[in-house]
């Protein structure tokens, strides 16, 4: 099984660097069209049962073009995702990287993020201001895996059951302690599939670039 990984669904502004995490949403509508045409079923956290037909969605950081361009697109081929945000920053925009990225995205508010829970998609804690956890004071760590989970259960009602690591920068330490807070699982950014994780703290992913064409992208998910 294989665990795809979204940033933007948008067309890039002229001036924004790291243009490949923008997918235009006339891809991304292809992408989507072609897994259910192949008849792949997306999956929530609690869903997998690593069915070779089975596929998981996951968008990083909780910009606010998922529930304008990615959100109508999934509702009209049913298909669901888990949706990574930062806890800390919501209704605000990319604090950690606009500097570098020479953007300012805007990130979801409370209530946008309500309504995706109301329409069945899964929120995952990407923490609470999207630090390197291996460079920060560990009980600093400790409090954005920890705070985040309980932030999201008390806003949303549900409990947390996933976690991204930021920048995919964690080590057996900061492992321990998502697993502590009592996630159920952990997503990095190292590429392969759900069978190479060396465990569930340590998921594997692979990221859809906004210059993938069609066949790049099967073969991406298929190989
Ligand atoms: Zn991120």
């Amino acid at each position: 099984m294989k665990v795809l990984t979204y940033h933007n669904i948008d067309y890039p502004p002229e001036n924004a660097k790291l243009k490949s995490l923008y997918v235009n949403p006339n891809k991304f509508e292809s992408q989507i069209k072609l897994l259910k045409k192949l008849g792949f079923q997306t999956v929530l956290s609690d869903e997998i049962n690593k069915s070779k037909k089975n596929i998981i969605l996951t968008f990083d950081d909780g910009y606010r073009d998922f529930v304008r361009n990615a959100y109508p697109i999934l509702k009209k081929y049913n298909a669901k995702a888990i949706i990574f945000v930062v806890v800390g920053l919501t209704g605000k925009y990319n604090l950690w990287d606009w500097e570098k990225l020479n953007v300012k995205k805007p990130l979801m508010d409370w209530e946008e993020i309500k309504f995706l829970v109301s329409e069945g998609f899964e929120i995952g804690s990407h923490t609470i201001t999207h630090p390197y956890l291996t460079k920060i004071p560990e009980k600093t760590a400790k409090a954005e895996i920890e705070d985040s989970k309980k932030i999201l259960e008390d806003k949303l009602g549900v409990e947390i059951k996933t976690f991204c690591y930021p920048y995919g920068d964690y080590n057996e330490r900061i492992k321990d302690l998502v697993a502590d807070a009592g996630y159920k699982m952990a997503f990095t950014t190292q590429e392969g599939s759900y069978e190479e994780s060396k465990d569930i703290y340590q998921i594997k992913r692979i990221t859809v670039f906004g210059h993938y064409l069609l066949p790049q992208f099967l073969w991406k998910f298929l190989v």
